[in-house]
C-alpha cells in the first residue's frame, strides 16, 4: 500500500503564499487581483508596458498582496524597471492612506538615492504615476523645511516653471521672492542622502528632527547608498523615520560591496539604537 506524502499544514501553506506569491502575469492583474486604486492602474496601462519585467513580476505582488507588507532586499540588473517596482506600491500604501487617515498629512514615504539625477528620474517617473491620485511626489531642494511634525513645507511644484526651475533652488532667491512662492505638503519625498540629513539637521546642534509619519523608505541604489560614503547620512535618515509600521526597501543592481554584509550589520546597527533610545 501506497503510503500518502505527508503535505503542509493548511496554515503554513498560508504562510508560504505569502512568502512566495504567483508570479504578476500581466499589469491587468494590479488592478483585478491586487485592486490598486483605479487611476493608479490607469496611469501604469498608459506607460504602454506589455509585460512585467522579471523584477517586477516577483516584487510587486510581494508589496501589494497580502495583510503584512515585507522588508525587501531587491537585486536587480541595470533597466530592469525597479523603479516601477517601488513606486507602484509606495503610491497605493499612500491612496490607501489619504482614504484611511485623511487628517494625517506630512510625508509618508521617502525615497533616497545616491545622486540628484537619479533623484530627478524617480520623481518624473513616479509623476505619470500619481496624476489625479492626490498623491504628491516631490523633489528635495535646498531650502526646503522638513518639520519636527513630520510635514514638509516644501515649493509648490505645480506653481513652478518648468523651464530652468529644476536647477534653481529656494535659497538662492531673494528672500521676498522665497516668501512668496506657494507651501505645501507633499506625501513622498524623494532625496539624495545629504540634502535630507542637512534639511533634518538644520538649526539644531545634537539630534536631528524626526520624520514620524514615514512608513516606507525606499533605497534605490542601496549598494550604493550602504558604501562607506554615504553610508552615515542613509544610516541617519532611516533612524530618523520613527514610525513603527516603517518597511524599508532596499534597491539595488549589484550585490556591489558584499551588500548583503552592509545590510545584516545595518539592521543590527538599527535595532541596537533603537534599543538605545530613550523611551519618548
Ligand atoms: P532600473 O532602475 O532597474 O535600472 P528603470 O526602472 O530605470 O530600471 O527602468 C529602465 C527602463 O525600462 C525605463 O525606461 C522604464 O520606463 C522601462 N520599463 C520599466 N518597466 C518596463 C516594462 N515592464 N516593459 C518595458 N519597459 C519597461
Ligand atoms: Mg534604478
Amino acid at each position: 500500500k501506497k503510503e500518502e506524502a505527508p503535505i503542509l499544514s493548511k496554515k503554513e501553506q498560508k504562510r508560504a503564499r505569502r512568502l512566495f506569491p504567483e508570479p504578476l502575469l500581466n499589469f491587468k492583474e494590479l488592478r483585478s487581483k491586487y485592486k490598486i486604486s483605479s487611476r493608479l492602474a490607469e496611469n501604469v496601462a498608459e506607460q504602454g508596458f506589455t509585460v512585467p519585467t522579471e523584477v517586477q513580476l516577483g516584487t510587486l505582488p510581494l508589496l501589494l498582496g497580502g495583510t503584512s507588507e515585507p522588508d525587501l532586499l531587491v537585486v536587480a540588473p541595470t533597466g530592469s524597471g525597479k523603479t516601477l517596482s517601488f513606486l507602484i506600491p509606495v503610491i497605493n500604501k499612500i491612496v490607501r492612506h489619504h482614504h484611511s487617515t485623511p487628517d494625517e498629512h506630512g510625508i509618508l514615504s521617502v525615497v533616497v538615492a545616491p545622486t540628484r539625477e537619479l533623484a530627478s528620474q524617480i520623481v518624473n517617473e513616479g509623476r505619470k504615476l500619481v496624476a489625479g491620485t492626490g498623491v504628491k511626489i516631490t523633489l528635495m531642494r535646498k531650502g526646503m523645511r522638513v518639520g519636527e511634525d513630520g510635514d514638509a513645507n516644501v515649493l509648490d511644484e505645480d506653481n513652478e516653471e518648468s523651464s530652468g526651475s529644476e536647477e534653481e533652488d529656494a535659497e538662492s532667491k531673494p528672500a521676498k521672492e522665497r516668501a512668496s512662492i506657494p507651501v505645501t505638503k507633499s506625501d513622498i519625498l524623494v532625496t539624495t542622502p545629504l540634502m535630507l540629513v542637512n534639511a533634518l539637521s538644520a538649526n539644531r546642534t545634537t539630534t536631528m528632527a524626526t520624520l514620524p509619519l514615514v512608513r516606507s523608505l525606499v533605497m534605490d541604489e542601496a549598494d550604493v547608498l550602504l558604501d562607506p560614503l554615504f553610508r552615515e547620512q542613509t544610516l541617519d535618515i532611516w533612524k530618523s523615520c520613527s514610525h513603527p509600521d516603517l518597511r524599508v526597501g532596499l534597491w539595488s543592481a549589484t550585490m556591489g560591496s558584499n551588500i548583503e554584509d552592509l545590510t545584516k550589520s545595518t539592521i543590527r546597527e538599527r535595532l541596537e539604537d533603537l534599543g538605545q533610545k530613550p523611551s519618548e
